[in-house]
């Protein structure tokens, strides 16, 4: 076992403080709760730093949604160890939830604990470094890492649903929400560290409800109660867009930006892939969204290659994509997840095959998401600027999620400014403060 090594020395109390390094692969709700571990840590008296230095804790949250977040897992405890070998390396989450004989094969992981040991890795980290807390201090106590512009707040866990690629549901469970109340008071909270855009995740926020309140009312409350600037959802499924959860978009502080997962545009496919909607009913949802909410951003996901997928449900697939113009589609190639029904299937599609849907897929994406960002050439914007990068340029994101460049030598860190988009500029568009 590791043993600590490195302190920051506390001027207040003259003390040691700990150090702790969290890192993410993964999904919003994934950065949320990495998010709420930062949270416990800093309260127990350690010292949040960053993931690139040295620190007595290493904890990685890790992802198992495909075998590339596997091994983009397994690369970082590595490299974590390589870099940090006085450390005690930590590997929680949905890659440890699944296949903890995989991470203890890595040398140097001192511990690993699944999603449900997460609310109690101060603990763990305490009984596993060996006695001796750390010391404590009230002037760390709440401290974030990371510039405060974008929180993730958790408001519901697992899912309910069994589509036959996906392995969450055995790693996360079934769905539950936390409280409306409890909720308010995470997001007054992030308002108050000066966060300006926060985003609500969960595996399926869409299916929040809690003592009978739903994602709407939910909003709403949010909205009323809380001084969000900027308000997002990570993604929904199509069943969830109504008109009455979509009239909330009068208010400008929910952003209009929709992750809306098809997976793919066939039915047939989405039948083996036990989705629970159809392509109409998926077209039906981006018809509303796009009427009651013009300018949103829609962006998806799509799997290529699922067992099975001919080259006729492949070009259906194409062709949906191309109609419905998406702003971003993520794409991602099939790859059977043990333990999942579609793994069971005969897997007749060559790897050949699927990169060449997934690259056919991708220039798609591409041009779907330049044409998106030339409909706002000359258009005045509001861009929250995030970070300045070693060239003296910023980027910051619109609340449609475009990002945006520009060159300021001021301090633009979190703040919510009015920017002329004036041309495109790499994945997103260069953006003038000055008018
Ligand atoms: S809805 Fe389907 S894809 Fe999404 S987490 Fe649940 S099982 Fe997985």
């Amino acid at each position: 076992m590791s043993t600590f090594c490195i302190g920051v020395h506390d001027m207040a109390t003259g003390r040691e403080r700990r150090t702790v390094a969290l890192d993410t692969v993964g999904c919003k709700l994934n950065q949320a709760e990495t998010e709420l571990m930062a949270k416990q840590f800093a309260d127990a008296g350690y010292q949040p730093v960053t993931v690139t230095g040295e620190a007595d804790v290493y904890i990685l949250n890790t992802c198992t949604v495909t075998h590339i977040a596997d091994r983009k897992c397994r690369q970082r405890l590595r490299l974590v160890r390589r870099q940090n070998p006085g450390a005690l390396i930590i590997a929680t989450g949905c890659y440890a939830e699944r296949a903890h004989q995989e991470i203890a094969r890595i040398a140097g992981v001192d511990l690993i604990a699944g999603n449900k040991h997460k609310p109690h890795l101060v603990k763990l980290v305490e009984k596993t470094a060996g006695p001796g807390g750390p010391a404590t201090s009230d002037a760390c106590s709440g401290d974030y890492i990371g510039p405060r512009t974008r929180a993730f707040v958790k408001v519901q866990d697992g899912c309910n649903s069994s589509c036959a690629y996906c392995i969450v549901p055995l790693v996360r469970g079934g769905e539950s929400s936390l409280p409306a109340d409890q909720i308010i008071v995470e997001v007054k909270h992030r308002v108050s560290l000066g966060y300006q855009d926060v985003v609500l995740t969960g595996t399926k926020v869409g299916s929040y409800r809690y003592d009978g309140v739903g994602l709407a009312e939910l909003l709403q409350r949010i909205l009323s109660e809380t001084g969000v600037n900027r308000l997002r959802l990570s993604s929904l499924q199509p069943p969830e867009i109504s008109p009455v959860l979509v009239a909330l978009w009068r208010d400008r502080r929910l952003c209009r930006h929709f992750h809306l997962s098809l997976q793919s545009g066939s039915d047939s496919v989405l039948r083996r892939m036990k989705r629970v909607y159809t392509t109409g009913e998926y077209q039906r949802a981006v018809s509303l969204l796009r009427e009651m909410v013009p300018e949103a951003a829609i962006t998806t996901d799509i799997i290529t290659g699922f067992p099975g997928e001919t080259a006729a449900e492949f070009e259906q697939s194409y062709e949906l994509c191309r109609r419905l113009d998406f702003a971003r589609i993520h794409v991602f190639p099939y790859s059977p997840r043990s333990g999942t029904g579609a793994a069971r299937l005969p897997q007749p599609v060559a790897a050949s095959v699927k990169r060449a849907r997934s690259e056919r897929m991708l220039a798609l994406a591409a041009a779907g998401a330049l044409s998106f960002r030339w409909r706002f050439l000359s258009r005045k914007m509001s861009v929250l600027w995030e970070k300045r990068a070693a060239d003296g340029v910023w980027s910051g994101l619109t609340e449609n999620y475009i990002k945006v460049y520009t060159r300021s030598d001021e301090d633009l860190t979190n703040q919510l400014l009015p920017v002329t988009v004036t041309e495109m500029w790499g994945d997103g568009v260069w953006g003038s403060t000055d008018s």
